[in-house]
Parts: C-alpha cells; sequence; structure tokens
C-alpha cells in the first residue's frame, strides 16, 4: 500500500503527527516522508503504521508512539513511565541556566520531581555540572537514567528515589534546587486535554484538591536542604497557584521573583535563600 493511501484512509489524526509516525516506523526523516508519497510499504510495514495511527486517533500522545520527545533541542527517551516534557518548561531551565551562568561557584545541584530527566540533564549537559535527579517514581528514575547515558551525561548524575526529601540526608545542602512538581488541582483534572488524562502518569500532574499539596511539604523542607545564598526554582501554573506557592516560599524565609513562558503565564517562581539558619 502507498503511503498516500494510508494518510488518506486514516481518520482523525493530524496530518503532522501521521508524517511523525510514518518517519518513525520507516526509519527516516520527516522530509522523506513527504517526498516519497507515492512509495510502496510492504504489507507488514503499513500494518505496522496503520496499528500506530489507530492509537493516536484514540489519543495515545506522539511522544509515547515514537518514544521521543523533543526538549531544549536534545532527544529524550520517554514512555508512559514519565511525564511528557512541556515546552512551557523551558522557561524554568533559562532560569537555571542564567544563575548558574552568572554565579559559576554553584555546584551542588538537585532535580526533585526528576521524571525523564529533562531538566536536570539538560543543566548537567550545558553547565558540565553534578546534579542529583529525585522522584518518588523508580520507573521514572529508570527512564531518566537511560537519558542521562543517550545525553552522555551519565557521569555527572546520581539518582535517587524518594518522596521529596524523605531519602535525602539532612546534612547534606544544595546551591540550587529545581523542581517541576505535580501541580493540577482536583477542580481542574476534568479540563485536562483528554490525551494527558488518559496516559500520562498521575502521580507526576495531581497536585492534590487545591493542586499545592505537593509543592506546600515540599517548601516546609526546603530551608534544611539550600545553602546561604542557594535559590530555588519551581514550575507552576494554573489558576492562583503562583500566588499559592509564592506565599509558601515568602512565608518561609525566600525573596521571590516570578518568570513568565513564552504565553505570558506566571510559569516558574525563583526563589533566594539568605537566611543563615
Ligand atoms: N503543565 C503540565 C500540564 O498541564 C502540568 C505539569 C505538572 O503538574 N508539573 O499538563
Amino acid at each position: 500500500m502507498k503511503i498516500l493511501d494510508i494518510m488518506t484512509k486514516q481518520e482523525g489524526v493530524d496530518r503532522l503527527d501521521m508524517v511523525n509516525v510514518l518517519a518513525f516506523v520507516l526509519a527516516v526523516r520527516q522530509e522523506e516522508v513527504l517526498m516519497n508519497l507515492d512509495r510502496s510499504l510492504d504489507e507488514e510495514t503499513a500494518h505496522r503504521v496503520s496499528a500506530l495511527l489507530k492509537e493516536r486517533s484514540q489519543g495515545k500522545p506522539l511522544a509515547y508512539i515514537t518514544k521521543r520527545k523533543e526538549f531544549f533541542s536534545e532527544s529524550f527517551f520517554v514512555d508512559e513511565r514519565v511525564l511528557i516534557p512541556r515546552p512551557d518548561t523551558e522557561t524554568l531551565v533559562e532560569g537555571a541556566l542564567e544563575i548558574l551562568n552568572k554565579k559559576p561557584n554553584m555546584k551542588c545541584i538537585l532535580d526533585m520531581g526528576a521524571g525523564s530527566g529533562a531538566i536536570g540533564l539538560i543543566i548537567a549537559k550545558k553547565t558540565g555540572k553534578r546534579i542529583v535527579c529525585v522522584d518518588v517514581s523508580q520507573k521514572a528514575l529508570t527512564v531518566a537514567e537511560k537519558n542521562s547515558r543517550d545525553l552522555g551525561v551519565r557521569d555527572k548524575v546520581d539518582f535517587l528515589c524518594s518522596d521529596l526529601f524523605g531519602g535525602t540526608r539532612r546534612e547534606k545542602k544544595f546551591d540550587m534546587i529545581v523542581a517541576n512538581l505535580p501541580y493540577v488541582a482536583q477542580t481542574e483534572w476534568d479540563s485536562l486535554m483528554r490525551d494527558v488524562k488518559a496516559h500520562e502518569p498521575r502521580t507526576a500532574l495531581d497536585g492534590g484538591a487545591d493542586g499545592a499539596e505537593v509543592y506546600r511539604r515540599f517548601v516546609q523542607e526546603l530551608p534544611h536542604y539550600l545553602k546561604t545564598g542557594g535559590c530555588v526554582l519551581c514550575e507552576i501554573g494554573g489558576a492562583g497557584r503562583a500566588e499559592q506557592v509564592r506565599e509558601m516560599l515568602r512565608a518561609a524565609g525566600f525573596l521571590v521573583v516570578t518568570k513568565r513562558d513564552l504565553s505570558g503565564n506566571e510559569r516558574v517562581l525563583i526563589g533566594s535563600w539568605t537566611s543563615l539558619s
């Protein structure tokens, strides 16, 4: 069957997604798919393409089908064990890199809720600094570990399976902690995209009744784990969430600056820890 016939036959899939799936199965670049629409596929290949397109039409995210997602110009391996890296999260990485460029002495960095490793591994790759990646899910850390090898930074990263700081040693303090913790509130859950709800790991998204429960626990412990002059960068989103978490950080003694994403939403809170305690 010809590529064009497969594409015309399939309903309910975005054209760009179709090209992506075809490029994935045929192991070619997307342009090559578009330039060879009359190429004939053998029965087995055509069958495989149709099966994956069907999954896409039923809502499986493209990234879980191709097992790849671009983030900060790097290609990350992803599957159902991890949240798919979002473009919005690049705002957090940019903020972290800006600070690390200005303060080269910052050496100890922790990525809390690392998931696929997107944030921490990019920081390790761009700065050459060591990172501790923490996640409550051992399955997610297996994916992050694979990505650290793919990105050539395995020797810079330590992995720790822990519910927030539960498994870390109190005496260890960090210069920078980055966190993209779950922040979706129960009331917002229904309005999430179908693909997200049905396929992405709920533990990576569900922030409890008001969406701030995980951040609340995190901020309580945070001061014990930062050096004086250190900082925290948290990703947030959703109605009122920035205000809530900003207040928590201020109440804990942080100086807070807010960074917006490319759509203009308050997306990242940067808290400086100046206390001597
Ligand atoms: N931005 C994500 C979403 O809306 C939420 C990520 C998170 O909870 N940390 O899909």
